[in-house]
């Protein structure tokens, strides 16, 4: 048998995640290992919570980065706050939001879906419609930026509706949190979580979350103990709650972590409005290339996320060819369709270090060849 060490190709990452991870957070990344409860790296995490804090723009003190993708993040704001028999109302307008379902029958509640068209906007008459047929809702979930399908929601809205009819909310801000408007204090979301990998530009295998005093009472007193060991709050809260006490929950991911600060302190010296203004001057951009090759978008242009551009295949192209020609020749790795829409949509990322004029230039020209 001969292994040699793994080396990658160069590529340009500019599909639905991971995005380009910066030099910076690579080299982070490779520094010398720590104890996970060295007070050296206590501090680093102390500063870790508070870069979260700015990026979320909450002053949540249960705010915190969950060892795991951006799913674990997902799930530990589902088994935290949904009890056996807890009735929640989950907007689905893409695949994440068919996950979200998910995790509430696997907690034994019951999922009341509103579906919205892929390729839409979550329509807040159809939550307030459910939220009026069903006055015991608990919670209602919802996706910020729906990665399957390029569309942005109006969250700041979905969460006054919730909020009016008593309901707490989730909100998965993977896809959005530093490449779009997302304040969580200002728009009172109760529960929130992330990933580190796309607009933040990092390693994937992280997610921030973050709960709100209200949220973090339902998990204080709920009547069942909640089912995962790994994910329960009242326990990780010993290990990310007060750094005085810190105890062992389970080995932090050391070195990922020293990524994420990185990558957070990045977006903290670029200014979150900055970051918001690159992403969003990016995606014009490459809309006006896009559009200069007769192609275009699904979504429509006030509901787009600018960093997913979710882009019709031209009838006659072969989805496939496309794609492993743009990575194989140009480097260039794009996303494909999801469920129903595989086959019919290449989903063009611009997130965190990928959202660069350059790489615009060179997706729109590598794109103009292999389609001629
Ligand atoms: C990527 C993504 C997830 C899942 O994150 P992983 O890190 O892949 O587990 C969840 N929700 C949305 C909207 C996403 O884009």
């Amino acid at each position: 048998m001969k292994i040699d060490s793994f080396d990658p190709p160069m590529r340009i990452l500019m599909g639905p995640g991971p995005s380009d991870v910066h030099p910076r957070i690579l080299e982070a990344m490779a520094r010398p290992t720590i104890g996970h409860l060295d007070p050296e790296f206590i501090r680093m995490m102390e500063e870790l919570k508070q870069l979260a804090q700015y990026a979320f723009q909450t002053r949540n003190e249960m705010t915190m980065i969950v060892s795991g993708p951006g799913s674990v993040g997902m799930e530990t704001c589902f088994v935290n706050l949904v009890e056996p028999g807890d009735k929640v109302i989950v907007c689905q307008n893409g695949v994440f939001g068919g996950r979200m379902k998910e995790n509430v029958e696997r907690c034994g509640g019951v999922a009341v879906v509103v579906e919205d068209e892929w390729g839409r906007a979550v329509d807040p008459g159809g939550l307030e419609r459910a939220l009026e047929a069903n006055p015991d809702a608990k919670i209602a979930a919802f996706v910020h930026a729906e990665t399957s399908t390029g569309a942005l929601s109006d969250v700041e809205t979905l969460v006054r509706i919730a909020h009016a009819h008593g309901c707490l909310t989730i909100v998965d801000a993977v896809t959005s949190l530093g490449g779009a408007p997302l304040k969580v204090d200002e728009w009172e979301i109760d529960a929130v979580y992330s990933g580190s990998q796309k607009c933040l530009s990092c390693a994937p295998g992280l997610s921030p979350l973050s709960f709100n005093e209200r949220a973090m009472s339902i998990v204080r007193n709920r009547k069942t103990r909640i089912q995962s060991w790994f994910m329960d709050l009242n326990l990780v809260l010993g290990y990310w709650g007060s750094h005085e006490k810190r105890a062992y929950h389970h080995t932090a991911p050391v070195n990922a972590l020293y990524g994420l600060h990185e990558a957070l302190l990045i977006l903290w010296e670029e200014g979150l409005e900055n970051a918001w203004a690159r992403h969003s001057d990016n995606h014009h951009r490459l809309r006006n290339g896009i559009e200069s090759l007769g192609l275009s978008f699904i979504v429509p242009e006030r509901e787009r996320i600018p960093h997913l551009n979710a882009v019709s295949i031209p009838e006659g192209v072969d989805d496939a060819s496309v794609r492993s020609r743009l990575l194989n020749e140009f480097g260039i790795e794009i996303g494909a369709g999801l469920g129903p829409l595989a086959g019919k949509i290449w989903r063009i990322g611009l997130m965190g270090y990928s959202s660069r004029t350059r790489n615009v230039v060179c997706c729109v020209n590598a794109l103009k060849e292999v389609l001629s």
